[in-house]
């Protein structure tokens, strides 16, 4: 889960005409996701749920919340890479960086002992520019053979460009069917710059 919520404040109003119901909530559990979207649907729940529980104990004889407006006026969602995190999430074989826009992923020719999966932005092999890998995609094929190198240099295509990678051998160990997917998409990916390199 590299993605979390830190101190999020959300303002909730409601929007039955008239009514006076508009709040601002501290989110204090701590919400995780896969990506800043599933973080930020999840919060949004979560602060129209309390927001829902403390209007109908107000106004609940009149009318129930109404089309409430939601919205988030302070606080980050956050890479738990990024900065000290607390909690005892940390033991993912897996890590999350974050690159700019030029940045090195990997380099060429350096020891290839992890899989990269893009998780937000875009990362482009220098070698074979097209080929693209945007949210979802994975590449590093080098790293599932003993002793391989990286065959390109990969740098990120735009600003805020995640990637976590994996000790897919640790990842075996700890949640084989994630293991099992990356696997798939490497191999997936392999078949098609294949494809595209034989002449049709
Ligand atoms: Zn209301």
């Amino acid at each position: 889960m590299p993605y979390r919520l830190n101190k999020g404040v959300f303002m909730v109003r409601c929007r039955q005409p008239g009514c006076p119901f508009n709040v601002h909530l501290e989110i204090a559990d701590n919400i995780m996701g896969m990506t800043e979207a599933d973080v930020d649907t999840e919060a949004r729940k979560t602060a129209r749920d309390m927001a829902q529980v403390r209007h109908d104990s107000l106004h609940g004889r009149h009318h129930q919340l109404h089309n409430p407006e939601v919205r988030m006026t302070s606080g980050t969602i956050q890479l738990t890479g990024a900065g000290p995190v607390q909690g005892t999430e940390h033991q993912a074989p897996s890590q999350v960086r974050e690159f700019g826009k030029g940045d090195l992923i990997v380099r060429e020719g350096e020891a290839a002992t992890t899989v990269c999966e893009v998780l937000k932005g875009v990362a482009v092999p220098v070698k074979n520019e097209h080929h693209k890998y945007t949210r979802g995609d994975c590449f590093g094929v080098s790293s599932l053979l003993p002793k391989h190198r990286r065959l390109t240099d990969v740098v990120a295509g735009q600003d805020r460009t995640a990637i976590a990678f994996y000790d897919l051998t640790e990842l075996r160990k700890t949640d084989p069917g994630k293991a099992g997917k990356l696997f798939s998409i490497l191999i997936e990916d392999t078949l098609k710059l294949v494809a595209e390199r034989v002449p049709s």
